[in-house]
């Protein structure tokens, strides 16, 4: 089974599911994790820096033999790290994968805080990015947990970002503010939906999805849990075999226009998650079903202490 993929803006294709070292794997081994998925069929790989698992993503990689020209491999720019210091991590990072390239290679999260002149200005960090994909270390490049706002500072530039990964799951879409807490939080953050817009229309910037499964797993019992079941049932009516509610928000994810990044640590989890593809597309209706459930509550479980 091939996974679908789809066309970024330098003309390169990007598997649509990707399986993620982060989170659950983060500053693990994650060797056996890694040779499981892709012998089960996953082709992108989505590492980073800061989850201080690259030489075991590598290990996993050589373990399962798969040829490089058949993998699409991300890793991201440690947070915190300046523009001198793009080329030189991302050397290491090949170094500790056994490649000679990365397909794609993100700005993990934007630069916050009190700038000095010496550590240089959110350009200068992209300009340092478009540098390695010229040499050819990065065949595409991104950003990460980037706003509108950090998207605007770098718009105009030679190379317009081909991702931008961020948490898109039916709670992180505008919905109503409920107190003030929650709206400055918004105000920072943004919600995903506008990043999404601006992203497509300014660059044609392919949004990726982390977190997407959060409202199953982080915030189970919630309003979105409620109206899935009932659209699985009818796509395993349709498919003729049964379609989980895992399957349908990660399809929302897809009718979104994002790229999936998950992960799983069960052999099970990781056939279902590819076998994703095969599932029918969900209605006009349904989708807003999802959207509606998901605008109750408002909820983002991912690098809150860095943007705050
Ligand atoms: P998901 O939201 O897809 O969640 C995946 C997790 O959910 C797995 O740990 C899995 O556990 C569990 N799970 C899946 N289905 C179920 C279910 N039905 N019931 C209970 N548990 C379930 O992805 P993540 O948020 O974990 O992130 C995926 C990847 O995204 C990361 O590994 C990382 O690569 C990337 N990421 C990027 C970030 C960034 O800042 N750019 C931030 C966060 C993540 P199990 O092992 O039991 O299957």
């Amino acid at each position: 089974m091939s996974t679908p993929t789809v066309k970024l803006n330098d003309g390169s294709e990007i598997p649509a599911i990707a399986f993620g070292t982060g989170t659950a794997l983060f500053g693990k081994d994650c060797t056996d994790a890694i040779r499981l998925a892709i012998n089960s069929g996953f082709t992108h790989l989505d590492g980073a820096q800061a989850y201080n698992n690259e030489a075991f993503l590598g290990d996993g990689i050589k373990a399962a033999g798969k040829p490089r020209s058949e993998l699409y491999l991300v890793t991201k720019l440690k947070p915190g790290l300046k523009a001198a210091d793009v080329k030189t991590s991302l050397v290491d990072s090949l170094q500790k994968l056994g490649v000679d390239f990365v397909d794609l290679f993100l700005i993990h999260a934007p630069p916050r805080g009190p700038v000095k002149p010496e550590d240089g200005t959110i350009q200068d960090l992209w300009h340092a990015m478009e540098a390695v994909h010229t040499e050819g270390l990065a065949k595409s490049i991104g950003v990460s947990n980037f706003t509108v706002e950090d998207l605007k500072a770098i718009a105009g530039s030679k190379i317009p970002p081909a991702v931008n990964q961020i948490e898109l799951h039916p709670f992180a879409v505008p919905g109503p503010f409920y107190d003030m807490a929650e709206m400055l939080y918004r105000y920072i953050w943004k919600a995903a939906e506008p990043i999404v817009k601006y992203g497509r229309e300014n660059g044609g910037t392919v949004p990726a999805s982390y977190g997407g499964l959060s409202p199953l797993v982080r915030a189970a019992g919630g309003p979105v849990d409620e109206v899935l079941p009932p659209i699985a049932e009818r796509l395993g009516k349709a498919l003729g075999k049964p379609v989980t509610p895992a399957q349908v928000l990660s399809k929302w994810v897809s009718h979104k226009g994002a790229i999936v990044v998950t992960t799983s640590s069960k052999e099970a989890r990781i056939k279902e998650y590819l076998e994703t593809s095969q599932v029918p597309d969900l209605t006009a209706e349904e989708i807003q079903a999802i959207d509606d459930a998901g605008a109750t509550q408002h909820k983002r479980f991912f690098m809150k202490q860095y943007f705050e």
